[in-house]
């Protein structure tokens, strides 16, 4: 046979073929009106740029939406869903060739195209749309993960995809049959229907059954297609739609800004307060769960649930459109209000109904469990922004109700007052100098780094040790840095994340413009949160600093020979990364280093690590609130790390080193785990081996001891000599 002439008689066994044409148009219609709902939703949200940096943007699609990258970290899910997603574009293709050869006379369904694409590529990808649809069946109604929503509309999709599919096998089978194609062998799926038909069939029957069934293929595809919009599926369309128009920022650097002198409203308690693009998200959820499988609040059995937010919003959004905008219709204009009662003109405003709390999952109690780690953001197939928009909506509760736990109202008001969130602290921000040689940057007009301390490092007597042994490894590899000393204050993000905006704005225009007096240009921080802030949100209030976590900036000390490492433990070490330096920053290589400097063992990682990190549950202002014995985040995060076998927990922030303190103190029951800094562990394996420790002994005399030989008072010396004594051997602790 020669393959040049291969072809097949489009709309054989079919008469008036053209009826299709109109009811393609009426698809057309029906689908149109369905998409234009959508866009009239979104047209109502506050503006927002999203459509800068073109290239950048497309790349983002090609990657997440045509290569479904993070669809794919779920290997299975990523399997089916590309099986369908590619089935789909390869069948639409073909549809299009049809229409191309026979309405447009292009004749291109001829030779090797016909064969090669035509027949066997459509032929074979439409079966593997089936396979998909079948695995997607499986995992639904078989191994019923809990993060998925079980909905009619779910199941019906599936099915009827599946549907589709095998209608076009039979009415291909029963053509290949009927006509005893002789290119059927390049058809194998159409063909294996076409022998199963010819040995129960007659021709006559195979004629009939293909007419009747091309018939209801094309009125079920249409339908199907109509259909889209209205459903979960028309997330084809908005998930590259918002993969198109993601945050290019860092997840550290998603929440917005509030124009004080032009917004009268603060927070968001309406669906008009979102911008257009919170309104594409809530359409663009496919309601795979991914989100609240990663949500440590949800984790532990609290109510949170970002899915939840996103799907009952959405829904809120489409179900009463006029309400929910405040929107009226004119008196005239009733007749033309469409039946889903969007007006078609919005001629007079009331006021949009309130949404925290009238939707359930928005409910405050919820909204007050986020610990902003943003692991629902990272998890997200399609880009949505969970996470900022309980912060919007925490704003409006607090700015606009001054209603949020009382714990959490103590913390804002100590910074409001003292300038950080801690109520009882008795310590100076300066205690933790004792006995080191720190200069206050305006005796130190020359430093070259500023070491930003954060309220933990400098308060919380624990996180005083990190902050001491950071500014003993800067003094060892001759870092001449300075503090800000009592002049610091909070870095402002507990008040940010808590949703006083007020607040967070009136903390970091203090401490930019106090950097900015003593011409500060590089900072380093051990507080993720407080890094954070300078590096993502200082920037706009004129704070361009030059920003690098301790562990960042120790690392390339070592790396420089400028600190030493002179001994490793035989410690097992696993790292807790912290969601505002790891997930938030993308910096997770430098704190491991530390670690693996410390020690002669192989570090051991977590399951729940770097990206896929389980928040310690201090973040957003958690710190500060008194979780339910039976609910804490910071207890489920210890006994993953205990489970490990490690004999130390090693942190990189100072809320994760009170959270995970207590949460494996709770846990840890017989076994030994001590919970420490990073810079605590390189002090550790770099401080001189002839360490002297201060003693002060019951006679009111100071001894020292050397560790190494664990001797106890070789010498009484005087408070002059001693302090010399310090100066000489780079003391840590106390
Ligand atoms: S930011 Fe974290 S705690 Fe908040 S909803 Fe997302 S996953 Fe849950
Ligand atoms: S918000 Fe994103 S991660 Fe959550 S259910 Fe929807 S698509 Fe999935």
């Amino acid at each position: 046979m020669n393959t040049a002439e291969a072809t097949r008689q489009i709309y054989w066994n079919i008469s008036h073929p053209w009826a299709m044409y109109p009811l393609l148009l009426i698809t057309g219609v029906v689908a149109g009106y369905g998409i234009y709902r959508h866009f009239s939703r979104w047209r109502r949200g506050l503006p927002v740029n999203r459509l800068d940096r073109r290239a950048e943007r497309i790349k983002l699609v090609f990657k997440h939406a045509v290569a479904q990258q993070r669809t794919a970290r779920n290997i299975y899910v990523g399997f089916f869903h590309r099986l369908i997603t590619y089935g789909f574009v390869v069948l639409t293709i073909a549809t299009t060739v049809v229409a191309l050869d026979a309405d447009f006379g292009t004749s291109i369904m001829r030779g090797n195209f016909y064969l090669y694409f035509q027949s066997f590529t459509v032929d074979v990808f439409g079966a593997l749309v089936m396979v998909g649809t079948g695995m997607a069946a499986a995992r639904r109604y078989i191994a019923r993960p809990k993060k998925l929503v079980y909905t009619n509309e779910s199941a019906l999709i599936l099915f009827s995809i599946f549907l589709l599919c095998l209608q076009g096998f039979l009415v291909e089978g029963w053509r290949i049959a009927a006509t005893d194609d002789p290119w059927r062998a390049w058809s194998p799926f159409g063909n294996l229907f076409a022998y199963a038909s010819s040995a129960t069939m007659s021709i006559g029957a195979m004629q009939w059954a293909h007419w009747a069934t091309w018939w209801f293929h094309l009125a079920t595809t249409l339908a199907f297609m109509a259909w889209i919009p209205y459903t979960k599926m028309m997330h084809i369309f908005t998930a590259p739609l918002n993969i198109y128009t993601a945050n290019l920022v860092p997840l550290g650097a998603t929440l917005k800004n509030i124009d004080f002198e032009k917004t009268e409203t603060f927070g968001v308690n309406s669906l008009k307060g979102f911008t257009w693009k919170d309104l594409v998200d809530f359409d663009a959820c496919t309601e795979c769960g991914r989100c609240t499988a990663v949500c440590p609040a949800h984790a532990v059995g609290k109510e949170l649930s970002p899915r939840d937010i996103i799907i009952q919003l959405r829904d809120f959004m489409h179900e009463n459109p006029r309400d929910a905008f405040g929107l009226v219709a004119a008196k005239n204009e009733a007749a033309l209000t469409p039946a889903d009662g969007e007006p078609t003109v919005d001629v007079e405003a009331k006021p949009p109904l309130a949404i925290i709390g009238t939707v359930p999952a928005t409910a405050p109690e919820a909204l007050w469990q986020c610990t902003t780690c943003a692991a629902c953001m990272e998890a997200c197939p399609v880009f949505i922004e969970q996470m900022p928009k309980i912060v919007d909506m925490r704003r409006f509760l607090v700015m606009e109700e001054a209603e949020f736990p009382d714990s959490m109202q103590a913390a804002v008001l100590s910074l409001e007052k003292r300038g950080h969130p801690y109520s009882g602290t008795q310590a100076t921000r300066v205690d933790w100098t004792k006995d080191l040689n720190v200069k206050h940057i305006s005796d130190a007009q020359d430093a070259e780094v500023l070491l930003w301390t954060g309220c933990g490092g400098s308060l919380i007597e624990r996180n005083q040790k990190v902050t001491r042994a950071t500014a003993l490894l800067l003094e060892q590899a001759g870092v001449n840095f300075a503090i800000l000393g009592r002049d610091e204050k909070c870095s402002g993000d507990p008040a940010r994340r808590i949703g006083n905006e007020f607040l967070f704005e009136t903390l970091a225009q203090e401490n930019v413009k106090n950097l900015n007096k003593y011409q500060v240009k590089k900072v380093i921080t051990a507080c993720p949160h407080c890094f954070n802030t300078f590096k993502n949100e200082y920037p706009q209030y004129g704070g361009m600093f030059e920003v690098y976590h301790h562990s960042e900036y120790l690392a390339k000390l070592v790396a420089d020979g400028k600190i030493k490492p002179i001994t490793e433990s035989e410690q097992k070490i696993t790292f807790h990364d912290p969601c505002y330096l790891g997930r938030q920053n993308g910096v997770y290589e430098a704190p491991r280093e530390l670690v693996q400097i410390s020690t002669r063992k192989k570090s051991i990682e977590m399951e729940r690590s770097r990206n896929k990190s389980f928040c310690c549950g201090g973040g957003g202002g958690m710190s500060f609130v008194d979780e339910p014995a039976d609910k804490r985040v910071n207890q489920n995060r210890a006994q993953e790390a205990i489970d490990t076998g490690a004999d130390v927990l090693a942190v990189g922030c100072p809320f994760c080193m009170t959270m995970m303190e207590d949460g494996i103190n709770a846990r840890k029951g017989e076994k030994d785990i001590r919970v420490m800094d990073v810079s605590e562990l390189l002090w550790e394996a770099s401080k001189p081996k002839e360490e002297i420790s201060p003693q002060i002994n019951t006679d009111g005399h100071r001894y020292i001891r050397k560790e190494q030989t664990n001797l106890l008072l070789i010498t009484d010396v005087t408070q002059e000599s001693f302090q010399s004594a310090m100066r000489t051997h780079l003391i840590a602790g106390g």
